[in-house]
């Protein structure tokens, strides 16, 4: 079984836990917690392979979150990176998000980081900041995937990407030959829960 390791980062308030759990449960709530770092697994089926999917979600409030961008950026083999349409410092927020990954992948990663920038809210587009071409552009010059997307409105194109995204990373790991993954016998898993605290979340 293959485990795939996902980070969500960006502002707080863009949408990442609406759009993770819109491609977890298919659901928009609403209101999500946005006190603790949570942790989700989803058993997954892609082209026919199982999967083990880890997503890390961080919330934007605590102490914590000041070593937020350090740890998934180890921890991840792929990124959502999530802005909000209609607020143009969570963009700016987001190009800085994937200059670090890139800083931070240099040495350890051949090839390109699996990175998908998502620009959310799309239904809020009357009070819009960022031009869809903006996005689209900031996406070609890291090599990332991208979509506009509505986690309040739209179910389909949000799993879509993830599901690019996740294909995307089953190609890295098949290059990379899995050197980071058997190098120890420690669970990341419970690694993140050390670190970012105990919240853990099935779905
Ligand atoms: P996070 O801090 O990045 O995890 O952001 P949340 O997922 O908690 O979302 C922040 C707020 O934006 C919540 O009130 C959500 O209901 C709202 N929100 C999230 N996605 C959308 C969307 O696609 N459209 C609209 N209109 N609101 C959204
Ligand atoms: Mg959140």
């Amino acid at each position: 079984m293959n485990d795939i390791k996902l980070a969500l980062l960006g502002s707080e308030g863009a949408g990442k836990s609406a759009v993770l759990v819109r491609f977890l449960t298919k659901r928009f709530i609403g209101e999500y917690a946005s006190n603790a770092n949570s942790l989700y697994h989803k058993r997954f089926s892609i082209d026919g392979r199982q999967l083990n999917l880890e997503v890390f979600d961080p919330c934007s409030q605590s102490e914590e979150s000041r070593c937020i961008l350090e740890e998934p950026l180890d921890w991840a083999d792929g990124f959502v990176v999530v802005y909000t349409i209609s607020d143009s410092t969570s963009f700016l927020n987001a190009k800085n998000i994937l200059a670090q990954i890139k800083e931070s992948r240099r040495e350890t990663c051949k090839g390109e980081v699996p990175i998908c920038l998502v620009g959310n809210k799309q239904d809020l587009c009357h009070s819009r900041q960022v031009s869809e071409e903006e996005g689209r552009s900031l996406a070609q010059e890291n090599k990332c995937l991208f979509q506009e997307v509505s986690a309040a409105e739209n179910y389909l194109e949000i799993s879509n990407l993830f599901i690019k995204l996740i294909r995307n990373v089953m190609e890295q790991l098949k290059h990379r030959g899995d050197r980071r993954r058997y190098s120890g016998s420690k669970s990341m898993a419970k690694l993140i829960n050390n670190v970012f605290g105990k919240r853990r979340k099935s779905v």
